[in-house]
């Protein structure tokens, strides 16, 4: 089983199998990371810079400003949904995210 994940757009979507799943201009809320000093940040997504498979997650690399302190900054892998059974569940906005997915050794 095969997910195709690309950016749209000039990064203001992912597709997911083609279908548009994941836009920018969301305000994400990120519990944790590198982001900036704020805990948890309210990040108000500006593009999605590129866009991998992660076992079962979906992971992008994307710019943000943080809606409280004003820092703008690049998230690594920020882990926008996850595949079950082939299709995809976004995790929302809405939810507190952590920035940083645990790193197989
Ligand atoms: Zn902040």
């Amino acid at each position: 089983m095969t997910i195709a994940v690309r950016t749209l757009d000039d990064g203001a979507w992912i597709s997911v199998n083609d279908s548009r799943e994941v836009g920018v201009s969301d305000v994400w809320t990120l519990a944790r990371g590198p982001f900036c000093g704020c805990e948890p940040a309210a990040v108000l997504l500006e593009g999605f810079t590129d866009v991998g498979v992660d076992g079962t997650s979906i992971v992008a690399g994307t710019v943000g400003q943080c809606l409280e302190c004003g820092q703008r900054s690049t998230i690594d892998r920020l882990a926008v949904g996850r595949v079950v059974d082939g299709a995809f569940e976004p995790y929302g906005a809405a939810g507190v995210q952590s920035t940083l997915e645990p790193s197989s050794p």
